[in-house]
């Protein structure tokens, strides 16, 4: 297999050769575009990754928004507000039968009313129990 035909000067080996040549660059093309694919796929990935991190950024601001516009009860006030009640039911409902105390604490347990006073130098945050006491667990400034 050495020449394609006598006279036309086309050789089966530069044929041959030439083939070689363009299989190599096909092959070349290939691992590029398979290069590149890989690639795009990456930054796509890092793009979703950026879309994602930004919409649970706005997703926070927004909850955050929310969370301002309503009267939050922090941890600290949440807590002291339990001991109050606690302190309160002993010193001042323990006295009560236990069957006026089940009447007390009625099932829905509304027998405490809160209250936020929005002032223009804070909120006051206040718990009132049935029996009207009071405690004052948000302090305004
Ligand atoms: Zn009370």
């Amino acid at each position: 297999m050495s020449e394609y035909g006598k006279g036309n000067g086309i050789h089966v080996y530069d044929f041959d050769k030439c083939i070689a040549t363009l299989r190599q660059r096909h092959d070349d093309q290939e691992k590029r575009i398979e290069y590149l694919e890989k690639e795009n796929k990456e930054l796509k990935d890092n793009n979703y990754k950026d879309k994602q991190l930004q919409e649970i950024k706005d997703k926070l601001n927004r909850m955050t928004k929310e969370y301002n516009r309503g009267f939050p009860i922090s941890e600290d006030e949440q807590k002291a507000i339990d001991e109050w009640k606690v302190k309160h039911k002993a010193e001042v409902h323990s006295a009560i039968t236990s069957n006026h105390r089940s009447e007390f604490e009625c099932v829905c347990g509304g027998n405490y009313l809160y209250q936020f006073i929005p002032t223009s130098i804070g909120v006051a945050g206040v718990i009132t129990c049935s029996c009207g006491a009071k405690f004052e667990f948000q302090h305004i400034g």
